[in-house]
Order: structure tokens, then C-alpha cells, then sequence
């Protein structure tokens, strides 16, 4: 396993850790503690505009783990014309990946199958456009707690179905804090073999208070996500570990600055 503890260049921070700051104020936060790799929301880009946005990270010699986030298949039409648009943000920040989250049920249904159904067509009808532009699509099966309003990809092997029905492009997000539960998981990781294109790190607390918004700091929860790593080393991912913690009541109120000092922390002690 590589060793974490001399190497930063392996942690990246995702902006929802951060949530409180601009683009341009994460990126400073980031750049002060040495960390030089970021995966932004689409809506902090949106705030800064793609091009500054694009000009920013490279003046901070940042690189982007990934673009969060596009997919939302099941919600209509629009999300069509929408996860175009974050192809070309992806490619205009020139980000490892563009991030996917399938989209729950369609609205007013109850068929989870045919939800998933309209996802695969999707993701199929998106491909040839991400590939043009040399972005590879990444599909983050998501804890199945929100396959009814937010993923109806639930588990890696799911994940990997997909890769291998719709071919070339199509890659996999892993998030600890989705997958950790997963009997499947070591096998199905795997499988995924080097079509893993990007690795999220956090925690999950026991009590969990909120589904969404409680996710704890690496260290502070059950997964052992050392073993996962190691799993996903294993399987030939060579990227970075992205820490990504949405935490209203916790993290998200506290100083930047020492958020981002314990992300380091536990990244070298925990990760
Ligand atoms: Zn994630």
C-alpha cells in the first residue's frame, strides 16, 4: 500500500468538505496547508464561472480529482441538456473525471426497475458526447437509503454492470461512506479493476443523525477504510483519496482552516 503519511499529493478535498467557501476561498485554504488536488461541485464553478474558475486552479497549480456532480437521469429532459454542459465544466477544468449520481425513482412511480432502466439509457445517450470531449464518466452507486429521491445505483456491483454493458468511458467512484456495508464489496472492487477512476473518503457515525447531512471525519466512525484502500490499491487505483464530508451540525461549522489541518490528521493516521 502506498504510504500516505509522506505523500499529499495523494489527499484531495472535495468542496461540499468545505462548504462554507467560495472556490476561491478553498483553493487559498487548500494551497496554504500544501494540498494541490480538489474536486468542486458544480455549483461552487457556477459562483467563480467556469473559465475563472479554470484560470484559478491553474494558477494554484491545483489538480481536480473530479466534478460533482451530473446524472440525475430519471428527472426529465432537462437533465439531458445539463449533463452536457458538465461534460464540457469537466473538460474546461480539466478534471479526472466527471461524477455521476444516478437519480431516484422517476416522479410519481413506484418501478425502481424501470428507474433503472431510463439510468442505463442515459448514461448510454451521454457516453459518445463525454468521450468526444475526453471525459470520463465516473457512476457513484450511492448507499441504497436514497435510491427512492437521489441513486437508484446502489451497489458496486450494479456500478460494474453498467461499465461493462456500456463499454469504454464509463468508470466508477467509489465512496467508502456508500459502500463500506457491502458483503460483495472486496470481490466487486475487484472487478472494477482499473475502471476505478476516483476514491471518496469519510465516515459513518454510529448514531447517524441525519441521512444526508451527518457523515463523519475519517477516524471518528466504523469503517475501516484502511482495508478498503487497500482493496482498491490492490485493484490498481492509483489515484488520490478525496475527502468528502457533508456535516451541518459538526464539520461544515467550524473553522476552515482547522477542518482542513484535521482532514490531513486522519488522512496520514486513519486513511
Ligand atoms: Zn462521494
Amino acid at each position: 500500500m502506498r504510504d500516505l503519511a509522506r505523500d499529499l499529493s495523494l489527499l484531495s478535498i472535495n468542496t461540499a468538505t468545505l462548504k462554507t467557501l467560495t472556490l476561491r476561498q478553498a483553493v487559498e485554504t487548500l494551497s496554504r496547508h500544501g494540498i494541490r488536488t480538489i474536486a468542486p461541485w458544480r455549483d461552487r464553478l457556477a459562483e467563480c464561472g467556469v473559465k475563472d474558475a479554470a484560470r484559478l486552479l491553474a494558477d494554484h497549480g491545483m489538480a481536480v480529482s473530479g466534478l460533482i456532480r451530473a446524472g440525475m437521469f430519471t428527472s426529465g429532459d432537462a437533465a439531458r441538456d445539463d449533463n452536457r454542459r458538465a461534460v464540457d465544466e469537466a473538460a474546461a477544468i480539466n478534471a479526472r473525471c466527471l461524477v455521476l449520481v444516478a437519480g431516484g425513482l422517476a416522479p410519481q412511480s413506484r418501478d425502481l426497475a424501470a428507474a433503472r432502466g431510463i439510468v442505463r439509457d442515459g448514461m448510454g445517450a451521454l457516453l459518445p458526447y463525454a468521450r468526444q470531449a475526453g471525459i470520463a464518466l465516473a457512476i457513484e452507486p450511492l448507499h441504497p437509503m436514497y435510491a427512492a429521491d437521489r441513486a437508484c445505483i446502489n451497489t458496486m456491483a450494479q456500478a460494474n454492470d453498467l461499465c461493462d454493458s456500456l463499454g469504454t468511458g464509463l468508470g466508477i467512484a467509489i465512496d467508502v461512506y456508500h459502500t463500506w456495508w457491502d458483503p460483495d464489496l472486496k470481490a466487486q472492487i475487484a472487478r472494477a479493476g482499473g475502471k476505478i477512476l476516483a476514491y471518496h473518503v469519510n465516515d459513518w457515525l454510529v448514531p447517524t443523525t441525519d441521512l444526508l447531512l451527518d457523515r463523519g471525519m475519517m477516524g471518528d466512525g466504523v469503517i475501516d477504510i484502511r482495508r478498503i484502500r487497500a482493496w482498491v490499491e490492490d485493484a490498481g487505483y492509483a489515484g488520490p483519496c478525496e475527502v468528502e464530508i457533508f456535516s451541518a451540525a459538526n464539520w461544515w461549522k467550524r473553522d476552515p482552516d482547522e477542518v482542513v489541518r484535521i482532514c490531513i490528521e486522519r488522512f496520514q493516521s486513519c486513511c
